[in-house]
């Protein structure tokens, strides 16, 4: 399984709270299907707007030319902000839900007819905890910032250090030069 993850939440946490709800389901695939389904699997992570999770799959499993990708896809929408969500339960279910569309089941071919959690495939996740990445915080960057600034610094005195020596040096030899031809006149 990959997970293309674009929100602030740990990428590490989504797979520990998803990968036991797909696991489960892409190996136990239907006849016909081949076995082990969730290693090809790729998930892209972002942000919803309705402060839910939500999800979509293609059904089976496709080829995505926009991600040079063959194999199942899912995508889950995660709020920006968790409000009152349990967003570890609900991100482990609509995740198992969406598995069972790269299995190939419709809403109507689902346990619980597509609508709600499905048993077995977020308890775990009452345990777990999705965190954010660490945010580097501001009077670090800034720091580094300004040490990018010295070390520029360091080098353009260098620099002009070495043009200000070698601009002495032509001065000398051309005042040189012309004190001998206003000596000989
Ligand atoms: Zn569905």
């Amino acid at each position: 399984m990959k997970i293309r993850n674009l929100t602030h939440y740990r990428t590490d946490d989504i797979r520990a709270i998803i990968l036991p709800a797909i696991r489960k389901r892409l190996v136990e695939v239907p006849s016909g299907a081949k076995p082990k389904l969730y290693r090809d699997l790729l998930v892209k992570v972002g942000y919803g707007r309705r402060g839910q999770v939500t999800g979509w799959a293609y059904l089976g499993r496709v080829l995505v030319p926009s991600f040079n990708h063959s194999g199942g896809y899912m995508r889950l929408a995660l709020p920006k902000e968790r409000g009152n969500l349990n967003l570890e339960e609900e991100l482990a279910w609509v995740a198992a839900h969406e598995a069972d569309h790269v299995r190939g089941l419709n809403h109507k071919d689902m346990t619980c007819g597509g609508a709600g959690r499905i048993p077995g495939t977020w308890e775990h996740a009452r345990t777990l905890t999705l965190r954010l990445k660490p945010q580097p915080d501001k009077t670090a960057r800034a720091a580094s910032r300004r040490d990018k600034r010295r070390t520029n610094a360091r080098a353009k005195v260098a620099e002009w250090e070495r043009k200000h020596k070698l601009a002495q040096t032509k001065l000398r030899t051309w005042k040189r030069r012309l004190k001998r031809l206003d000596d000989l006149s």
